[in-house]
């Protein structure tokens, strides 16, 4: 379970709203029943439920059962897609250890907005189901001009062009870790449903941080193409890098 507070052998606090009702409401839990707890910070806890009241529950942290792990710092950006598909996107790219979700406007972005704090939510509920020591952050969308012009140089960004059109994905992520004088912080950028603009493309490609890469000879559904692509990451490099 994630909380906001700090953890250590003893620690008590009351859960949030969230925890209270997904403790008592859906995992049907009582006072004394234990539980795992992390924060992102202090690593993982056994717990307990240490009161549970109609309206208060308290939490207790009672010894660490792992320390906090060096993550996966590997990148998504992602032009918005409909409510389901993004959704789906992060549950399923929290579990793959994505460490920051980064919306992306592009010429054919679907919808300008994500609901930012739902996706926190979602995020935070698959953290907890897969057993990571961390929540992703999920940031609030930016243009792809602004994606380029702020771009951090000490980051490969491996922008998934159309099939059939570039190096495999697993080739390149393969000469890239093996160069050491390449940066091994990654980002993946995936395409919205109606694609890359060809001048869009262009011009990314010829940023010096830039590989263009192929995801196999189909065309995929941009959430399709996001999961193979962490996919590869975690085949490749054990753990996303
Ligand atoms: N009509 C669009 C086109 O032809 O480019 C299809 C876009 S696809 C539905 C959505 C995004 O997924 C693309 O912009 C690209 O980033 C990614 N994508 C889909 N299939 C891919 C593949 N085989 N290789 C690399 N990227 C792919």
């Amino acid at each position: 379970l994630y909380v906001a507070e700090h953890l250590q052998k003893g620690a008590r606090f009351p859960a949030d709203e969230r925890a209270a009702h997904y403790l008592l409401n859906v995992l049907r839990r009582g006072s004394g029943d234990p539980l795992l707890l992390f924060n992102g910070r202090d690593g993982e806890y056994r717990g307990r439920i240490a009161e549970a009241a109609k309206r208060r529950l308290v939490l207790e942290a009672v010894e660490q059962t792992r320390a906090q792990e060096q993550e996966p710092d590997l990148w998504l950006c992602f032009a918005p897609l409909k409510k389901d598909a993004v959704d789906f996107l992060v549950e399923k790219g929290t579990e793959l250890g994505v460490a920051r979700f980064q919306p992306v406007l592009t010429a054919h972005t679907a919808s300008n907005r994500i609901n930012q704090s739902r996706l926190t939510a979602v995020a935070t509920e698959a953290a907890e189901q897969s057993e990571r020591l961390t929540v992703p952050d999920v940031l609030e969308p930016i243009s792809l001009e602004a994606l380029r012009t702020g771009w951090s140089k000490d980051r490969r960004l491996l922008i998934c062009a159309e099939a059939g059109a570039a190096e495999p994905i697993g080739r390149a992520l393969s000469g890239l870790t093996s160069d050491v004088s390449s940066s091994h912080k990654f980002a993946v950028l995936i395409g919205p449903e109606g694609g890359f603009q060809e001048d869009e493309l262009d011009r990314l490609k010829k940023l010096p941080f830039v590989t263009a890469v192929g995801l196999g000879p189909r065309i995929l559904r941009a959430e399709t193409a996001a999961l193979a692509a962490l996919a590869a990451f975690q085949a490749i490099l054990g753990d996303g890098g």
